[in-house]
């Protein structure tokens, strides 16, 4: 017997994280229940939408089957609610790896995450989309019957399962294309098989597929005269929904719930989007595009392969999910819709690599959503923030990777500063427009976090002269300084880097002082330069610290510690560049270690210097046990002096 012939039955276990899943939506989604038909009209309008693809190079698809259409019938004697399409359909193959697996990147990481916190269970789950899996928040027993387009009667397939560990497969005959799926609804969901309340559902979450609904018309609507006239025995189904993609209405007619209800369909999201942009371009091109900027960051944003970009149609048939070449990466964020009335109905992903039409529509879509982001943070502050601290780290990645658009992007940016109280609010016009009197540039430091930004001992000295800098803690942002030397003219300067010129700040007699005080310390420096050797590449006395004895800068064309270590992390190999060791001359510490240069302790107390210098950047020792013992020799000697 082959695994076609009709009868043949299999049992198959459920990939561990679908129980897992299908357990998290049954107990978390129970008070959101009625998701469950938005989840399957979107895949039944999804299927749709494929076999329409298909249907245009092979008209054969279609059979004589050709109005595509959804129906929902409820069945209150045997309580279900069947939902029926002629799209696209499944095979065997398909239907066990389709319902019985995940095949999204990061699915398993992030049910590990989601059951550490339960308690934002039910909106997490929103963001990672459980689809067909919703059926059982309402269903004790799903039952799916399925033929693929292009396959005969006796090649359909039924799946079964009560949503536990396991379901069964056995192929079946099946007359119609596509797929059928019976939910045999709880007893406490019995609301469900009223069909005026089903009707409410379809309205409020799909009333904007392009597909229409059907439904069995009430037969309470028949009215006494039609069952004289013995019109009663012609079953009679009427649209339920309006049918018509919501892209193609004009504006004026689209309600916000309206938009907003398009936006769960297509992303599986649930939570509102933050902000859209619907537009019908008429010129050189011609497209329809309507885009949204989601308010809580998908569960796999950082994920390299997981699914990015727009849904994209030809002259209203769809084409493809996911087209990820019309957006930039650093907008992989935005969810939406692109038809396009130029390209072929036969474009294919490869297609999409090299075409005109296809970039431009990107560098327009990418203008679009930046332009909708500039009037945010200009019209609604707070709409912005918001967006800020769940995408802004993406979106800092555009400065290097768009060009054309790297000004936009910049100004788009904001950053926490020793000015700002915790809060990344501040952006470069309003840096450049507290600047200092001769400030010419824009200072930033980078480190692993804010905390330890805003500890840097190279701060100090800012924080003396009241003088803003950024503070930079994301990942993306060594990159970010690195493609954006400057911003409107002025220059983005590391306070870590380099001698600061930070005389332009001084009075002439603090200039003379601080020339007088290198000259007189520049033995200590070089003695202490000879006791670290090849540890360090200068040792210089510094004006930036006022607190600390002594902290460790780079070279102006060498790469920071920071970047040294994330680049270390990513397994990339680098020169090394070694760092350079500046002393505050009016630390008590430097002051005395230099009446005892020459003493056998000082090259052990040059050492202590250097590596604290490390430790406060952020930087790992070479050695942190010797630095213990060095300590400890120290403190030693302190205690025997009774001090
Ligand atoms: P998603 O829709 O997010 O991919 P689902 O769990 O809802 O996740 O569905 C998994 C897959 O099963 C779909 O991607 C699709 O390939 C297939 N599928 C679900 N419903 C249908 C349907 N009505 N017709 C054809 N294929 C379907």
């Amino acid at each position: 017997m082959t695994a076609t012939e009709i009868g043949q039955k299999q049992t198959c276990g459920f990939q561990a994280e679908v129980s897992q899943l299908m357990h998290l939506v049954t107990h978390s989604l129970y008070s959101n229940r009625e998701i469950f038909l938005r989840e399957l009209i979107s895949n039944a309008s999804d299927a749709l939408d494929k076999l329409r693809f298909l249907a245009v190079s092979e008209p054969s698809y279609l059979e004589n089957d050709t109005e595509l259409a959804i129906h929902i019938e409820l069945d209150k004697e045997a309580k279900t609610l069947t939902l029926r399409d002629n799209g696209i359909g499944m095979d065997r193959e398909e239907i066990i790896a389709h319902l019985g697996t995940i095949a999204k990147s990061g699915t398993k990481e992030f049910l590990k995450a989601l059951s550490a916190q339960q308690s934002k269970e039910s909106e997490l789950i929103g963001q990672f989309g459980v689809g067909f899996y919703s059926s059982f928040i309402v269903a004790d027993k799903v039952t799916v019957r399925s033929r693929k387009a292009g396959l005969n009667a006796d090649q359909g397939v039924e799946w079964q399962s009560t949503g536990e560990n396991d379901f069964s497969v056995e192929t079946i005959s099946k007359n119609h294309r596509g797929t059928e799926v019976v939910l045999h609804l709880k007893e406490d969901a019995a609301e469900f098989l009223d069909s005026w309340r089903i009707k409410n559902l379809v309205h409020k979450y799909s009333d904007h597929i392009s597909f229409p609904i059907f439904m069995k018309k009430d037969v309470i609507e028949t009215s006494e005269e039609d069952k004289k006239a013995d019109i009663t025995d012609v079953e009679e189904f009427e649209t339920v929904n309006r049918a018509q993609a919501l892209w193609t209405l004009p504006k004026s007619q689209i309600t916000d719930k309206e938009y907003q209800e398009f936006y769960k369909h297509i992303s599986h999201d649930f939570s509102d989007p933050l902000a859209w942009a619907h537009n019908k371009v008429e010129g050189k091109l011609e497209y329809t595009s309507l885009l949204y900027i989601p308010k809580n960051a998908p569960f796999n944003l950082y994920e390299r392969e997981a699914a990015k970009g727009l849904k994209l149609y030809v002259k209203r048939v769809f084409i493809m999910d996911d087209a990820e070449q019309l957006l930039p990466m650093y907008l992989r964020f935005v969810k939406g819709v692109i038809d396009s009335h130029d390209l072929p109905l036969n474009v294919s992903r490869e297609l999409l690599q090299n075409n005109e039409v296809i970039e431009s529509l990107r560098s327009a879509t990418a203008k679009r959503i930046l332009d909708l982001l500039e009037k945010m943070s200009k019209e609604e502050t707070e709409k912005y923030a918001e967006f800020w601290k769940t995408f802004g780290a993406v979106l800092k990645e555009g400065v290097a990777e768009d060009f054309a658009n790297k000004d936009k992007i910049a100004g788009l940016l904001r950053f926490e500063t020793t000015q700002s109280d915790g809060k990344a609010d501040v952006s470069f016009v309003d840096y450049i427009a507290r600047m200092k009197d001769k400030q010419d540039k824009i200072y930033y430091v980078t480190a692993d976090s804010a905390a330890a930004a805003r500890h840097s001992p190279q701060l100090e000295i800012f924080r003396q002269k009241n003088i803003e800098v950024l503070l930079l803690s994301d990942r993306v942002d060594e990159w970010l300084v690195v493609h954006l030397p400057e911003f409107e003219g002025k220059p983005l300067q590391s306070i870590a880097k380099g001698m600061l010129d930070l005389d332009t700040f001084a009075n002439e007699e603090e200039k003379k002082a601080h020339e007088q005080v290198a000259t007189e310390l520049k033995p200590l420096a070089e003695a202490v330069k000879a006791a670290l050797g090849d540890a360090v590449k200068e040792v210089r006395i510094s004006h930036r610290l006022t607190d600390s004895p002594a902290c460790v800068v780079a070279d102006e064309n060498d790469l920071g510690g920071h970047v040294q270590r994330l680049l270390k992390a990513a397994g990339q190999m680098m020169p090394e560049s070694k760092p350079i060791l500046e002393l505050n001359p009016n630390h008590p510490i430097v002051k005395q270690l230099d009446n005892h240069k020459g003493t056998p302790q000082f090259a052990q107390w040059s050492q202590i210097l250097l590596s604290q210098a490390i430790l406060a950047e952020g930087g790992p020792l070479a050695d942190p046990a010797a630095f213990v013992s060095q300590l400890n020799d120290l403190w030693k000697g302190l205690l025997a002096e009774g001090n």
